[in-house]
């Protein structure tokens, strides 16, 4: 009798999502302040539906949730060898990675979370099998715009969210709280809140400093200009089963 267990042999088994991982992310992400965020920056909305919806994904296993071990464990080459992960989106693998199972427990992990759904929301919204390109600088600097709204609409500390001298945070949130001087207390903000070029200089200025989407000197000393670096989204599948669409 044949082996029933012969054609798996030799095949990866896909890692199920880590469920404490997604419990604690998808916990996060439905927080009803979220659902008050209504900005564009640059080419890109965040709004607050994306939130509870990268939240469905998660515990719909559509989007993953592994710890760095997991991911390794998928074959995944993604991660250049001895980088060090505390939270990251993965476009290819549509899969949130953390550094360990608590992560999101700790103080401030929990904007991490929220940073790295806008980008997990974005592949999300982007078309399956297209590819959606995004200015990364922007990219990032809306992510960061997102945490700085979350901050004050769920009261949340600041913590060390401006902890990096010249990253994006600190003008962000002053922008944030200058909004909500100029446009009265924050549930009342109608959106979507267009950001000013004015206003975002310094924002996206700050993302790629933090991020190498500047013109700064290569390993090779050779002058290298980034400001065009591009993310590119390819969607999401409706199921997690592999070859579902
Ligand atoms: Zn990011």
């Amino acid at each position: 009798m044949a082996n029933p267990y012969a054609a798996n042999l030799g095949r990866k088994v896909p890692q199920p999502t880590n469920r404490v991982l997604a419990a604690t992310a998808s916990g996060i992400l439905r927080q009803p302040g979220l659902a008050m965020i209504n900005f564009q920056f640059g080419g890109l909305t965040v709004t607050g539906s994306l939130f509870p919806r990268v939240a469905d994904a998660i515990d719909a296993e559509r989007i993953k949730c592994w710890t760095v071990k997991e991911f390794k464990s998928q074959g995944a080459d993604e991660l250049a060898p001895g980088m060090v992960v505390n939270a990251q989106y993965q476009i290819k693998p549509n899969a949130m990675i953390f550094s360990s199972d608590d992560f999101g427990k700790g103080p401030g992990e929990d904007r991490t979370i929220v940073h790295e759904a806008v980008h997990a929301a974005f592949d999300l919204d982007a078309p399956l099998g297209a590819k959606t390109q995004t200015l990364s600088i922007d990219d990032e600097a809306a992510a960061v715009v997102a945490v700085a709204f979350y901050i004050r609409l769920c009261n949340k500390p600041v913590g060390a969210f401006k902890m990096d001298a010249g990253g994006p945070e600190e003008p962000a949130l002053d922008l944030v709280d200058r909004l909500a001087d100029r446009t009265g207390p924050m549930p009342t903000w109608r959106g979507p809140y267009v950001i000013t070029p004015e206003d975002a200089q310094p924002i996206r200025e700050g993302a790629g400093r933090k991020w190498h989407f500047d013109k700064f000197k290569g390993k090779d000393g050779l002058d290298t200009d980034n400001t065009g670096a591009l993310y590119t989204y390819d969607g999401v599948p409706v199921c997690s089963k592999k070859g579902c669409k």
